[in-house]
């Protein structure tokens, strides 16, 4: 199959994504990612994912370690003196289970973790702003194996910057931008008290503001604003899905797909597209061709209006969503598929309620979205039903090709 083809291919460039808590991490791993990056309950930014216990990543290491997949731990807030004793006994925990790597932020932290364990590697995180190949290779010189750059630099700019280091690079291609540096924010700890860099972040960006200055005569930056407000810090998503030849070819060893919040129907969805990309990239490169149906599939899940932002030099204004801070989806996850039963029932754990009649779109790993009609439905005692609930479960007619873990898509 293409998904296996394409992971025992030489110098693929990684596919990297986000595992929010287990359920996550196993559609990350079931649609295509060659690694996943995740969190401790503690000390990995994203305070309000899931996030694992310390039994539940000794569980995650073996489920990646048997699908061969690599296994990343964030330790990347900016750390006050007080969150380093735990920090270090946490860093013990992941050396003690090998993980593949920390992604830390905080030269503190990667001092201690060089110290008390230099066989454990280290990512630098994007939130480190490594803008230059002079600070990239400080940090290698120090003892980084890879530096995740800032979503901020230009493929240009990247090139230059593997040019002139042995570090490993990893890139954001897709999700959800900031309006400063990564890790440079402080909007949310003012308006809520919330420390965006310890994982609180409220998205303060998002709002709505009307914004005056006494030095323009009109009293407001843009004219429009003095009626109605706009969402002037809201920028659109990341979408790098047309320039995978470009971003393969620029040395670069991995690509992210940002989103530990995320749900499970935006991860097979985002996953698997990144995922057919490179496949078709590295099966033949010479006569590969952009898919347009890709971005439609993209533009299918939450969003905020895709952006390839400074991918080509310049951030324009068409790069921020001045209408609205709100991540829209044309589509919803209905249901996930739990089991098959016998080879006639798909069990599935309905999310939006659907209904007897209704059209949906199946996202199978490694295959081609099918397009089906829901039939008859039956809940668990086997009595008909016309109309599903959210959390329920219930049973449809299996559909071939159709496995566990596959997503139920249905138009909004
Ligand atoms: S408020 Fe916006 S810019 Fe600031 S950290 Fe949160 S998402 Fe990023």
């Amino acid at each position: 199959m293409v998904y296996k083809e394409v992971k025992s291919m030489k110098k693929k460039i990684e596919l990297l994504a986000p595992a929010g808590n287990f359920e996550k991490l196993k559609t990350s791993v079931l649609y295509g990612a060659d690694a996943v990056y995740l969190s401790g309950k503690q000390y990995g930014m994203r305070a309000f994912a899931g996030n694992f216990s310390d039994e539940e990543l000794i569980e995650a290491k073996e489920y990646c370690k048997n699908n061969k997949v690599k296994l990343y731990a964030t330790v990347n807030i900016i750390a006050h003196n007080h969150d380093m004793k735990g920090i270090e006994d946490h860093l013990s925990f992941l050396n003690d289970i090998k993980v593949d790597a920390v992604i830390i932020s905080d030269l503190g932290i990667m001092n201690m973790s060089l110290k008390k364990f230099p066989g454990l590697p280290i990512h630098i995180s994007t939130q480190f702003s490594a803008m230059n190949y002079h600070t990239v290779n400080f940090l290698y010189n120090l003892g980084a194996k890879r530096i995740i750059l800032p979503r901020e630099l230009s493929l240009n700019e990247i090139k230059e910057i593997k040019a002139n280091t042995k570090a490993e690079l990893e890139v954001f291609v897709h999700g959800a931008m900031c309006m400063t540096y990564s890790g440079r924010c402080m909007l949310s700890f003012h308006t809520k008290n919330r420390d965006p860099n310890k994982g609180e972040c409220n998205q303060t960006c998002r709002f709505k503001y009307e914004i005056g200055s006494t030095d323009i005569p009109e009293g407001f930056y843009i004219e429009e604003e003095a009626k109605t407000g706009t969402y002037f810090f809201n920028s659109k998503d990341l979408c790098l899905i047309e320039h995978i030849p470009e971003i393969s070819e620029s040395g670069v060893s991995s690509i992210k797909i940002e989103g530990r919040m995320k749900t499970q129907g935006y991860l097979s969805t985002v996953v698997k597209t990144y995922h057919d990309a490179l496949s078709l990239y590295y099966k033949n490169k010479k006569t590969y061709k952009y898919n347009p149906e890709w971005l439609e599939e993209l533009s299918k899940v939450s969003n905020r209006g895709y952006t390839t932002y400074r991918f080509n030099d310049i951030a324009v204004q068409a790069d921020q969503n001045y209408r609205s801070g709100k991540a829209d989806s044309t589509h919803d996850v209905a249901g996930i598929v739990k089991e098959i039963i016998d080879r006639k029932y798909l069990v599935i754990e309905v999310k939006s309620a659907f209904h007897t009649g209704d059209e949906i779109e199946i996202i199978i790993p490694e295959k081609r979205t099918l397009d089906a009609t829901v039939g008859e439905i039956m809940d668990v005692l086997g009595n008909k039903v016309e109309r599903t609930n959210p959390n329920q479960i219930v049973l449809i007619k299996h559909y071939k090709s159709v496995v566990p873990g596959s997503i139920i898509r249905i138009k909004k």
